[in-house]
């Protein structure tokens, strides 16, 4: 914890550079993912322009920010390809592809918790896929032409780490679906009641 802690840093970032602009700034850009989650801060609190000394100290618990030297010492070498760099695990391989148990899925950078185990379902795509996150505060959304596809990556709101792609024909309730590397997650099991 004590490197989180260490590794935060809240920036000021005025509010009307928040509104609007989420799709038009380079996906995966710092500052786009910076936005979006001062955005989400502030909107909460109601804030003026400038983030207060409150909202930093709520800043400071909700953000992880680290430098890539710093991931690199935390991560392993394929945590930090997929993480930081965007790589994507190969189709039926990640442990989490057909894991059924009850429990939290967290980022496994930053220990957010992103899933729930009742949300994730069997697409046959070859990743683990849920239909929602736990909170739709938890991820960004941010659209991806890489590779020559139309896609919306998912990050952490937390840290930025990448965790995969959203696509639109998850099932009910919401026909989303969450397509997530499992070397993006930490799962812990639900404890078992005696
Ligand atoms: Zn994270």
């Amino acid at each position: 914890m004590k490197q989180f802690i260490l590794g935060v840093v809240v920036l000021l970032v005025p509010l009307t550079s928040c509104s609007g602009q989420q799709r038009t700034m380079a996906p995966g850009s710092p500052v786009h993912k910076l936005n979006m989650a001062t955005s989400q801060a502030a909107d909460s609190t109601r804030s003026p322009r400038v983030l207060d000394s409150t909202q930093t100290t709520s800043n400071l618990k909700a953000m992880v920010m680290k430098t890539e030297e710093e991931w690199k010492k935390i991560l392993t070498p394929q945590e930090y390809r997929v993480l930081r760099q965007k790589a994507t695990d190969r189709p039926f391989t990640g442990e989490y592809v057909n894991t059924t148990a009850d429990g939290i899925y967290s980022c496994r950078a930053c220990g957010a918790e992103l899933y729930k185990s009742d949300t994730k379902f069997d697409s046959h795509c070859g990743w683990p896929s849920f239909y929602a996150a736990i909170d739709s505060g938890v991820i960004v959304e941010t659209p991806d032409n890489s590779f020559g596809m139309k896609r919306t990556e998912l990050t952490c709101a937390r840290c930025g780490s990448h965790l995969g792609h959203i696509f639109d024909d998850g099932p009910e309730p919401t026909g989303m679906r969450h397509c997530i590397n499992s070397t993006s997650l930490r799962f812990s099991p639900a404890e078992k009641k005696d």
